[in-house]
């Protein structure tokens, strides 16, 4: 294997690890006025964590792209 793995852990009530195989998207966020690692929200819905705790946790920072694509910033997932 010759891929880089990222792994994110997002905790809410729980642990739910996210494990990547390949480059993480990077991009500037205005809430953190940084750039920062984006993980797509349909990558985390997949995995189990459910879009209303998403939207409703209060220091997540998402991103929406042109294409309707919404990211979370991992900087705020972090904090
Ligand atoms: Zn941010």
């Amino acid at each position: 294997m010759t891929g880089k793995i990222t792994t994110i852990h997002i905790e809410t009530h729980e642990v739910v690890r996210v494990r990547f195989d390949g480059a993480l998207l990077r991009s500037w966020c205005a809430q953190c006025q940084d750039f920062t690692g984006l993980l797509r929200v349909e990558d985390a819905v997949v995995v189990g964590v459910s879009r209303e705790a998403i939207h409703s946790t209060p220091h997540l920072h998402l991103l929406e792209r042109a294409n309707g694509a919404v990211f979370m910033c991992l900087n705020s997932l972090l904090k």
